[in-house]
């Protein structure tokens, strides 16, 4: 005889605005279960009666299949008394109380609404905004939650009745899909020139922006969360016009292929990268080019390109029309987060674009487009923000206190903790002017808005002079200041969830050292109470301090100095000498000898720009881990060859020896791959001095997938664990999870 159960149910995580309600509404019916479900303050509640092996059969697909945008972090259950109802209904919310669901980020859209978009005579046939439950806008176009239409920027569109059908349907795909919209009722779609007159709207906009693409202009169009610039891929003079225009020289630009099989024609595409570029999340993607010397002016001097796949149905519609790729890179101006409205467009970019492709939905939250690669068949995130943001750490901690904290200076992104759940915000980018500092404020008041937050404790870098730091120390709240590198361990340690004491190399660009110094070539041995530096590279002079991180050769005189007598050097026959002529020479050399403007730094970061110069690949970066990009594509894993090196009684790691060989080394792929394949062997030989330490690395410098492919294999190799950051990025964008991580462990928060 079946057993009646009467049960209560409550979801927690990202189950609100994902299409949940109907989704429990249909495998209830679908199993005979009479009750209700709501929505309520902190995720869904669902009340089912019915036969036992129904119940379980519910469970059952609720936890392996939700809808594609849901995310369950805790589902908990619990026996009530038997009412015998009747029907099984969704209960509509009441509107206060509904503050701490967590927010979706955007998606790519489905396959169902792409389906839809292609079918001839459907009401949303090449609709450049069709969305459901299952895709389309979110964090983008959320005011406040919680997640209604009156609370989002489709609030003016009022909808139709055919929408409007849709919507209220609990069983139709766009049951409460709140950026529902048609032709008839939804944002307009208009072509603008540069003297902001409207020349075309609707689809036949689309139609004229590809005619444009193709006639070599530029277009400036709208995405999911921020516009992009646009132009013929294929077209060299059009990409070295735009690179002119934006004032950057080399920095690769992202291109968007019109689908799969176009990227294949072009790049050699592995099984896990197609995974990253196919997925809902649809990031830029690095990828292998099929012929170095194809797409020059897009990626100069590289062997890879940023791919990605079109995601909003505005590109689809485009690519309608389009049969090359196309440049698609953030429209912003350098050193400022990327523009969400058109009038910024007019503003800072006119000279720059020649037309502008806007629809009149808002854009309320702007976040840039993600990217990730594949290493060693793992994949890595090297910018986590649409598709991915906010991400949602559920992370048990006996700690009531809310948290945030505000991450360091470079490709800044901040974190909250509250209620058990670690929140890390889109991509901020780098916080080096006014523009930028507006939009973290700006990002920081939405998550406060979103979650009725107000932080009991910050945290911040203890770089004294991060605008972060600064601005973290005029809120009148109580702070926790946690050394830099420090902190990219703790981030690892929180993804993964470690407690226990680590070996941690924090390899990287610059940050602040406890001793004044500049470090970013650190191995600690560490837990979230204490951190002991253990092991570090070396330190040498940053002559000519900030601006060596641009005139790189500067750095690889510096090592020479260290190296040889200045007689030596003024006739040695190599590159970064000869980049520079003797006066110059001579005044690095007295600024080195006198320790002018000339700080001590361990960086690993700056050891590859030295080497980069060395080698003669790059005299001076106009971009963070140029170096590291060129040394990467003359990468041979055949080569295992490597330089010697001597850690010292202190933990110093003297590289001299190298140094000296290189300059004799005359073979320039020899040596870039006996460079990595060296502090492969620092890694693997420190971590075998402390066999009972689990293994951490984090920081920029393990972004270089040649030097994290081979630790990977080595540590296969020695069966031996390895942890690095993969769902948030290991560069200095993941450093305010450890920032949380070191509050939550604090015990000034455990009073
Ligand atoms: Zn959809
Ligand atoms: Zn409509
Ligand atoms: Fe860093």
């Amino acid at each position: 005889m079946n057993s009646l159960v009467s049960k209560l149910l409550f979801v927690k995580g990202v189950v609100q605005g994902v299409g949940f309600r109907p989704f429990v509404y249909k495998i209830a019916l679908q199993n005979s279960l009479k009750g209700h479900v709501l929505n309520t303050g902190s995720g869904v509640e669902i009340r089912l009666e019915g036969d036992e092996k129904d119940f379980e059969l519910f469970c059952h697909v609720l936890q392996k299949n939700p809808p594609p945008l849901a995310r369950i972090e805790s589902l908990d259950i619990s026996d009530q008394k038997m009412q015998s109802f009747e029907t099984f209904e969704i209960i509509e919310t009441k509107k206060s109380d509904v503050k701490q669901s967590l927010i979706s980020p955007d998606i790519a859209i489905c396959q169902e609404c792409l389906e839809e978009f292609f079918k001839h005579k459907n009401r949303r046939e090449h609709y450049y905004l069709i969305n459901c439950t299952n895709c389309g806008p979110r964090y983008s176009i959320i005011q406040t939650l919680p997640y209604d239409r009156d609370n989002t920027s489709m609030k003016r569109f009022v909808m139709c009745d055919e929408c409007h059908k849709e919507y209220t349907n609990p069983i139709d795909r766009r049951y409460h899909a709140q950026p529902i919209s048609c032709y008839e009722c939804g944002p307009k779609l208009s072509l603008y020139d540069t003297n902001q007159e409207e020349i075309s709207h609707s689809n036949e906009a689309i139609k004229k922006s590809a005619q444009y693409i193709k006639d070599g202009k530029i277009v400036a169009i709208k995405g999911i969360g921020g516009f992009h610039i646009v132009c013929d891929a294929s077209n060299e003079d059009v990409v070295r016009k735009l690179r002119e225009k934006k004032h950057r020289p080399t920095k690769p630009f992202a291109v968007m292929f019109k689908d799969m099989q176009d990227a294949k024609k072009h790049l050699n595409v592995s099984p896990k990268e197609e995974e990253l570029l196919c997925s809902k999340q649809k990031p830029i993607v690095l990828v292998q080019k099929k012929e170095k010397n194809s797409f020059v002016s897009i990626a100069p001097h590289t062997d890879n390109i940023g791919a990605f796949l079109p995601y909003a149905p505005l590109q689809f519609a485009l690519f309608e029309y389009l049969d090359e790729a196309i440049v698609a890179t953030s429209a912003n101006l350098r050193g400022e987060p990327i523009i969400k409205d058109k009038e910024q467009i007019f503003e800072k970019l006119s000279n720059v674009v020649d037309f502008v492709l806007d629809f009149d939905r808002e854009i309320i939250n702007a976040n840039d487009d993600s990217i990730q690669a594949a290493v060693a068949n793992k994949d890595i995130i090297l910018r986590a923000s649409r598709g991915y943001t906010p991400t949602v750490y559920h992370y048990k901690a006996p700690v009531r206190k809310k948290i945030l904290s505000v991450g360091a200076r470079q490709k800044n992104q901040v974190a909250l903790f509250l209620d058990n759940n670690i929140i890390l915000s889109p991509y901020i980018g780098d916080i080096d002017s006014i523009a930028s500092m507006e939009f973290f404020e700006r990002t920081i008041k939405t998550f406060e808005k979103f979650y009725d937050f107000e932080p009991d404790v910050i945290v911040c870098d203890k770089h004294p002079l991060y605008e972060t730091t600064q601005w973290a120390k005029k809120q009148n709240k109580p702070l926790l200041e946690i050394q830099h590198h420090y902190a990219h361990i703790l981030s690892t340690m929180v993804e993964h969830r470690l407690t226990q004491k680590v070996l941690g190399f924090a390899w990287d660009g610059t940050g602040y050292g406890d001793d004044g110094t500049i470090w970013g070539g650190e191995t600690f041995v560490c837990d979230f109470h204490s951190y002991e530096r253990k092991y570090h590279l070396k330190p040498f002079k940053l002559i000519g301090g900030e601006s060596a991180i641009k005139d790189i050769n500067k750095i690889a005189l510096s090592l020479l100095f260290d190296n040889f007598e200045l007689q030596e050097i003024e006739q040695m026959d190599n590159p970064a000498v000869k980049s520079l002529n003797t006066g110059q020479i001579r005044l690095l050399y007295l600024a080195h000898k006198k320790g002018i403007n000339a700080p001590l730094t361990s960086s690993i970061g700056r050891l590859f720009d030295a080497v980069a110069s060395l080698l003669g690949f790059l005299h001076s970066s106009s971009y963070e881990g140029e170096a590291g990009l060129l040394i990467e594509s003359v990468c041979d894993d055949a080569i295992t060859f490597s330089y010697p090196y001597v850690i010292e009684e202190d933990g110093m790691i003297d590289l001299s020896k190298m140094i000296q060989e290189i300059v004799r080394e005359p073979e320039v792929i020899l040596s870039a791959n006996r460079f990595i394949n060296t502090l492969v062997n620092i890694i693997c030989d420190l971590a075998s001095r402390h066999p009972e330490l689990p293994v951490v690395l984090s920081g920029g410098v393990f972004q270089n997938r040649t030097l994290l492919s081979r630790v990977i294999q080595r540590f296969e190799s020695m069966q031996k664990k390895l942890y690095f950051q993969q769902k948030s990025p290991l560069n200095d964008g993941g450093i305010c999870l450890g920032q949380i991580g070191y509050a939550l462990h604090s015990n000034f928060l455990l009073q």
